[in-house]
């Protein structure tokens, strides 16, 4: 039931139009993450799959809805708290060069992380050994040769490489990775996403992996859900929501996905016409302005997610599933 609602400020007053409660970025969304598990949470920009990795990494609190870690409540943590329910959830971002501070070389960033965390040792033998642990599991090696670089004297693939390795420093539970690879060369795109498949079953590691590129949650994601303009649509695991898309948005999506033999420069970020304001958003189903199925009841009511037969977990919150739906 997570919800995120941001007030409009103009001039530093809040501005609310027609009873909203503001921009309507993440409504009423259910997700489970599980240790050794890729998720894939797919949908274009601004619809709303950032926001839900910020409430998990409770960068922002909630509007409504609850957040749980291990079956525990997680109420929203400021200062030592914070840090405790950090170290158990990690954040890695599309952008691993505006993540990593330029002045600073990877050893210092590796170092802060692992003393933040407590993870430092009690001797310099002890945090040069965790340092070293650390690149080795990102696979830079030998370790001595990327300790002392800074950020530009490294590609992008090895800042993300690092991004990782500061954001393992904390051992944490949980992964959660925005775009990861969005902003690397094609060709380089691939390591990463494997990297990230061996530390997730090697570490147990449960990932968010948040991408606008359905096909590649096909290959990396275990289970996969689709949002559009803040709600999830479809659901269920990677192969079933992939190869045999219910929900009309998720179809568009697949049918407008970049051709892996198409150049790099062509990729789109999914789908035709435009997503929806999210401050004032369609009624019923947010999809229905641009669905070439939309009935009566799309324009009133939201669509529950309705259970679908052909595959574990698989669901579509569209009325062409309803109770008494043709087919
Ligand atoms: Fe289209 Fe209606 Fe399904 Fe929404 S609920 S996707 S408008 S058919
Ligand atoms: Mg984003």
């Amino acid at each position: 039931g997570l919800t995120k609602h941001f007030p409009i400020r103009k001039r530093g007053r809040e501005l609310l139009s027609r009873g909203t409660r503001g921009v309507h970025a993440v409504d009423d969304v259910d997700l489970v993450l599980r240790r050794g598990r890729v998720t894939a949470l797919v949908g274009e920009s601004g619809s709303g799959k950032s926001t839900v990795a910020r409430l998990l990494a409770q960068l922002h609190p909630q509007t409504s809805g609850t957040l749980r870690l291990g079956g525990e409540e997680v109420v929203v943590k400021r200062g030592r708290a914070f840090r405790a329910y950090s170290k158990r959830v990690q954040m890695i971002f599309q952008d691993p060069f505006a993540s990593l501070n330029p002045v600073h070389t990877v050893r210092y960033h590796l170092t802060r992380a692992l003393k933040i965390h407590g993870r430092a040792g009690k001797t310099a033998q002890d945090l040069e050994q965790a340092l070293t642990d650390l690149l080795t599991r990102v696979q830079l090696s030998p370790p001595e040769r990327y300790l002392d670089k800074f950020p530009h004297e490294l590609s992008g693939g090895q800042r993300q490489r690092v991004a990782i390795a500061r954001a393992l420093g904390a051992d944490p539970e949980v992964l959660l990775a925005d775009e990861p690879v969005s902003m690397l060369d094609v060709s380089i795109r691939l390591g990463v996403l494997n990297l990230l498949r061996d530390l997730k079953d090697r570490l147990l590691l449960a990932i968010l992996y948040i991408t606008h590129d359905i096909a590649s949650a096909r290959y990396f994601a275990d289970e996969t859900f689709v949002m559009y303009a803040g709600r999830v649509v479809e659901g269920g695991d990677s192969e079933t929501v992939t190869q045999h898309p219910a929900h009309p948005y998720t179809q568009l999506l697949i049918d407008s996905a970049p051709d892996p033999d198409r150049p790099a420069a062509e990729d789109k970020d999914g789908g035709s016409g435009e997503p929806p304001s999210l401050i004032d958003p369609p009624r019923g189903c947010r999809f229905n302005p641009r669905c070439p199925f939309a009935m009566d009841i799309c324009r009133t009511e939201v669509p529950p997610p309705f259970p679908l037969d052909d595959g574990p977990g698989h669901f579509a919150a569209c009325w062409l599933y309803g109770e008494g739906a043709a087919g």
